[in-house]
């Protein structure tokens, strides 16, 4: 536990170093920005100067992005949990996921009926699908199959699943697989760090899968990676079932009280 505490403080201070600088790199950026778009008032296609300053004008936007991720990731907003339908709320993403996964990329969804609820925030869970959706595409870049699934795990066969972590309850489990490349065991091994990745610098920052992880456990959950090189890989995300507490008699009867009357 000691452990875990010293790592979730350390990326604490991670997120804020972050959020400082990302925040003074984008005033820059904005200065940046603006210079270029003022030089491009003076060229046209064709002149001698036009393509260097499109070239710095489409670099200055791409850091722009990833200083966007880098101030959400810092800023991570306070949880607003809300009992949620899993299922609906991925169901409802449908268009945004099939943006992030792109053309070349078939995406899947498998979900059982009546999926249990779980206390969640919607926004960091929609996060969460998204950043696994977009790592998933980033290990297929000649195509394939994204699949996202849930269904209900009930306490008695949490045991099959092999993760020691799990107590025996029951869980709603949310799934994403991909067809892609998938990982050595020495960079599954990392990936949940802050600022890991394999990606060439000014296309990963490295925080997409920490900020997942934190926000899964925020919620009480868990998170595992099953991933076999050349094969693909299987993201499992365990969250608590949540049962909603029985109406208190008194407004029960307040209830009968008004369908009759
Ligand atoms: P980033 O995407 O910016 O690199 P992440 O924290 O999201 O940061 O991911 C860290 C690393 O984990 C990636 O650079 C990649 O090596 C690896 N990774 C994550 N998801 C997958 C996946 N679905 N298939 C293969 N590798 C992955």
């Amino acid at each position: 536990l000691e452990e875990q505490f010293a790592k979730s403080q350390k990326m604490q201070a991670v997120g804020n170093l972050a959020g400082g600088i990302a925040h003074d790199f984008n005033n820059v950026l904005t200065i940046i920005t603006a210079s270029v778009d003022f030089l491009l008032l003076n060229h046209r296609q064709g002149d001698p100067s036009y393509g260097d300053l499109i070239l710095i004008k489409q670099s200055a936007n791409r850091a722009a992005s990833l200083v966007r991720q880098l101030l959400a990731y810092s800023r991570r907003q306070t949880m607003r949990p809300k009992m949620l339908n899993l299922t609906d709320v991925i169901a409802d993403m449908h268009l945004l996921l099939k943006r992030v996964s792109g053309d070349f990329v078939k995406l899947e969804r498998r979900h059982a009926r009546d999926l249990w609820p779980v206390m969640a925030d919607i926004g960091q869970f929609e996060q969460v699908v998204t950043n696994l959706v977009g790592n998933a595409r980033d290990a297929m870049p000649e195509g394939g199959t994204i699949t996202i699934s849930t269904r209900n795990v009930e306490a008695k066969e949490v045991r099959g699943f092999g993760y020691p972590e799990l107590s025996d309850d029951d869980y709603v489990l949310v799934e994403v697989a991909d067809t892609g490349t998938g990982m050595a065991p020495e960079v599954a091994e990392r990936i949940f760090e802050p600022f890991f990745t394999t990606k060439e610098i000014g296309k990963g920052t490295g925080l997409g899968l920490s900020m997942v992880d934190g926000i899964v456990k925020q919620s009480g959950g868990f998170i595992f990676v099953d991933s076999k090189l050349g094969d693909g890989t299987v993201f499992r995300i365990f969250l608590p079932r949540h049962v909603p507490a029985a109406l208190p008699a008194a407004s029960q009867q307040a209830g009968g009280g008004i369908a009759k009357g």
